[in-house]
Parts: structure tokens; C-alpha cells; sequence
């Protein structure tokens, strides 16, 4: 049989290498350079007015976000079930609820009637995820967030590049968007993410605690007519910083956003035409003009389907293929459920969505045979 061919595989090129090696002779192995250039390309990347402040982690980035935006203990934020449970444990790192709520089963992003439904007092903001690279409904999002005087953090961990009415995600309405350069996601620096903003504040607090609260003005200030060492804590920060390492990884990787892209989008057609006639509900796409990131093919059985979810992915194993089920919905997960006395009834969008759903292989390193193993064996096991 041929070799196993894995779910997901970062694409890394010389230049990224090299960056590497250089980054490692260089002496600047931490935050330095390199990251201070990563960020740059990174806001201009998204847009004119963007500030881009680097971190460790999509994880660590969404804390500092919603942090920076006042979320504090006795607060609710809403956001899907149908997510990882990083989007909703940032929560209650802040001593705030998650209010979880179910998705539009045409596209798997939260359902924005779901979202004023669930509206209270303690209401404070909403993490809308852009699941599988497909923009949600932000115009609805926004509107809503505008109307209660919301905040909005959007989780991108799989939305670059990815566009709402012709915008990148990123530069909209929101008060910061959080993407994820996690090995299997679209762009990679092994662990990494970017936080974006348009408003300073926000900006220079997720920059302060980053590094342990300590005050970057209080430091420039005292730089210029204090010794070197010097240094003011404001706050209980975080270790969060992204190293010269991982951002050596990401300066590469964000010049081939675009044509990362362009092949992910080549091989979800590839798959949407190979399984046309299939039992099979295939990925919804973005609306004309719109762009799709394409960070996840994830097709659902149908109800004619021959075999279950589980039986399909053993036989595409024993065919050497991996494949991943995206995502197990939070309120299916002991801690959640139990935290918030949490059922299936509640979510049945989700529910259903998440019993049919299998991840397929999809990643730019794929070749066309590649593809063609998998599609044969996806018409084999369904036919
Ligand atoms: C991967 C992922 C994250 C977390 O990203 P890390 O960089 O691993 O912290 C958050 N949200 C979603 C939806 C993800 O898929």
C-alpha cells in the first residue's frame, strides 16, 4: 500500500529555512527583529490603520483581546458551540461565561437569531469563528454588537486570507480579530498568533501584557534618562511573546497567503467535483466575490449514506488516508457540559452538523495523485 497520507502537513520552503538559520545566528532568539517585522508585514498584509501585535498562541491572543477589551469576572460572552475549546476557555480565564449557541447548519458559523436570543444583562461581547475559512454573517454580528453596545473579538485561527463583502477579515468593524499560525492552519510559525486592532488602547494593552505587564511608555520614558535595566510592571501580564524563531517561519509563510490560498481553493473544486452525486452535503462556499480560506473541507453524510461517520474514517484509514472530525461541539465535552449543565436539545444544528462531519485531507502540499487516492477512496466507501 501506499505511503499514509495525513490529514494536514505544514508547507515549509528554503526561505523559511534560511530565515530560521539566520535568526539563529544571529543571537536573537526570542522577541526582537524579526517578529517586529512579521507584525509589520502582518498589518499591512490586513489593511491601512492596522496594528498587528504578535503572540505565542491563537489561545493567548484571544485572552489578550478580550482583556484589553474589559471582560472581566461576572460578564457573558456569546460564541458557537461549534468551535475549539480555546475560543470559550479564554472566557473563563477572565472569570466571564461563555454562552454557547447553536450554528446555521448551511454554513456552520454561528446563527445570528441565536445570538439575540441569548442576549441578558451580563452580555459584554461576542466571538463569532469563521469556521473552515468562511466568513460569518458579520454585517448581522456587527449590527447586533452595535445595537446592545457589545464587543467583538473574532477567532480567524482558520480565516487568512478570508473576506466579508469584499473585505479582509481583520479590518471590519470589530474591535480585534485573532488568527492562529498552529502547524495545521493556513499560514504556520509551529505555534503562533496575531492579534489585529484598529484601536490603540487596544493595542497597547495587549502589547503590556504580553510581556508581564510591563509598560512599554513607562519603559521609553525611563530609557531615555534611566539606565538600560530599568523597567515598570502596571500589571499581572503574561508570557505570550512571540520568539524571532517562529516569526522568521511567518515572514515566509505570510508572503504565500495568496497562493496557499489559490490552491486550497483549487483542490475544495477538485473535491466538489469529484463528489457530485455522492451521499455527501458538500462544504458550503463563500458568497460570489467573496473569499474562502479553505483551512478545512469538511463534507457531511447524508442520510442515505451506507455507512456511519465512524465506520467511514476507519475504512479511509485502512485505505492509508487520515482524516479529522472538525470539531467535537463544546457542549458535548464533560467540562462544558457539566460547567453549564449543557445538552444536545440546545444545539440540534450542531449536533446533527457534527455526527455527519468528516475533515477530508487538505493541504498545499498535496499532490493531484494525492487527491486522486482520496477521492477514490471517498467513492469507493460511499458507492
Ligand atoms: C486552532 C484554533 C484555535 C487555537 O489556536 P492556537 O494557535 O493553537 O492557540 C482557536 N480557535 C479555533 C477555531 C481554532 O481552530
Amino acid at each position: 500500500m501506499s505511503e499514509f497520507l495525513p490529514f494536514a502537513l505544514p508547507d515549509i520552503g528554503d526561505d523559511e529555512i534560511n530565515e530560521v538559520l539566520d535568526s539563529l545566528r544571529s543571537g536573537w532568539l526570542t522577541t526582537g527583529p524579526k517578529t517586529r517585522r512579521f507584525e509589520d508585514d502582518f498589518a499591512g498584509f490586513v489593511g491601512d490603520g492596522i496594528e498587528a501585535i504578535a503572540v505565542n498562541s491563537a489561545t493567548s491572543g484571544l485572552h489578550l483581546a478580550l482583556e484589553a477589551a474589559g471582560i472581566g469576572p461576572g460578564d457573558e460572552v456569546i460564541t458557537t458551540t461549534y468551535t475549539f475549546t480555546a475560543t470559550a476557555e479564554v472566557v473563563r480565564y477572565l472569570g466571564a461565561d461563555p454562552v454557547l449557541v447553536d450554528i446555521d447548519p448551511s454554513t456552520f458559523n454561528i446563527d445570528p437569531a441565536r445570538i439575540e436570543s441569548s442576549l441578558t444583562p451580563r452580555t459584554k461581547a461576542i466571538i463569532p469563528v469563521h469556521f473552515a475559512g468562511l466568513s460569518c454573517d458579520m454585517d448581522a454580528v456587527l449590527a447586533i454588537a452595535r445595537k446592545h453596545g457589545l464587543k467583538v473579538v473574532e477567532d480567524a485561527a482558520h480565516a487568512l486570507p478570508t473576506t466579508c463583502n469584499g473585505r479582509l477579515i481583520g479590518s471590519l468593524a470589530s474591535d480585534a480579530t485573532v488568527y492562529s499560525f498552529y502547524a495545521t492552519k493556513t499560514i504556520t510559525t509551529g505555534e503562533g498568533g496575531m492579534v489585529v486592532t484598529r484601536n490603540p488602547e487596544l493595542a497597547r494593552r495587549c502589547r503590556v501584557m504580553r510581556l508581564h505587564g510591563i509598560s512599554r511608555d513607562a519603559f521609553d520614558r525611563y530609557t531615555s534618562n534611566k539606565p538600560s535595566w530599568h523597567y515598570e510592571v502596571v500589571a499581572p501580564g503574561c508570557k505570550y511573546n512571540m520568539t524571532d524563531v517562529a516569526a522568521s517561519l511567518g515572514i515566509h509563510q505570510l508572503k504565500k497567503a495568496w497562493a496557499f490560498q489559490e490552491r486550497r481553493a483549487a483542490m475544495a473544486a477538485r473535491y466538489d467535483a469529484a463528489f457530485a452525486g455522492l451521499p455527501l452535503i458538500l462544504p458550503p462556499h463563500a458568497p460570489a466575490g467573496d473569499i474562502h480560506a479553505w483551512h478545512l473541507y469538511v463534507v457531511r453524510l447524508s442520510d442515505d449514506s451506507p455507512v456511519t461517520r465512524e465506520r467511514f474514517i476507519e475504512q479511509m484509514a485502512e485505505k492509508g488516508i487520515g482524516c479529522s472530525v472538525h470539531f467535537i461541539p463544546l457542549h458535548l465535552h464533560p467540562y462544558w457540559r457539566d460547567r453549564y449543565s449543557l445538552s444536545p436539545e440546545e444545539f440540534p444544528a450542531a449536533q446533527k452538523s457534527y455526527e455527519r462531519a468528516v475533515s477530508l485531507p487538505l493541504f498545499t502540499r498535496m499532490r493531484d495523485e494525492d487527491l486522486d487516492r482520496v477521492i477514490a477512496a471517498v467513492r469507493q466507501i460511499l458507492s
